[in-house]
């Protein structure tokens, strides 16, 4: 499958992973937005929160412990973050499996825009 993500999840694409259990990979984005700026993926490929189906409800509470374990990992639990999760084009998507960004380490600016 042409999926970049699936490609990090195999290993034939680089990474610098920060976290990773069976069923949930997180590593660096390779062009952060702020000091603190990782994507949190499922190693099973979704193409967006459109496709979330009903079954993947643990799959996703799996994405949201490991971004509590990443942002206390990381120093920014008690500063503050941003979760973000970009749905097709008008929301910016640009990689086609289901991503959320963790975003942190600075003062965030408005959240629309
Ligand atoms: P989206 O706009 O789809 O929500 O975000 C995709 C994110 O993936 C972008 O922030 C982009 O910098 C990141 N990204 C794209 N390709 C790669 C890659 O090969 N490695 C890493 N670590 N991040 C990537
Ligand atoms: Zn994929």
């Amino acid at each position: 499958m042409d999926c970049i993500f699936c490609k990090i999840i195999e290993g034939s694409i680089p990474s610098r992973k920060v976290y990773e259990n069976e069923h949930v990979l997180a590593f660096h984005d390779i062009q952060p937005a702020a000091p603190v700026h990782v994507l949190i993926i499922p190693k099973k490929h979704i193409a967006t929160m459109n496709d979330v189906q009903a079954e993947d409800g643990p799959l996703v509470a799996e994405i949201f412990a490991a971004a509590r374990h990443i942002a206390k990992e990381l120093g920014v639990d008690e500063s503050g973050y941003r979760l973000v999760n970009n749905v097709n084009a008008d929301g910016g998507q640009v990689v086609y499996h289901l991503h959320v960004h963790l975003i942190g380490g600075k003062k965030l600016g408005a959240l629309i825009g």
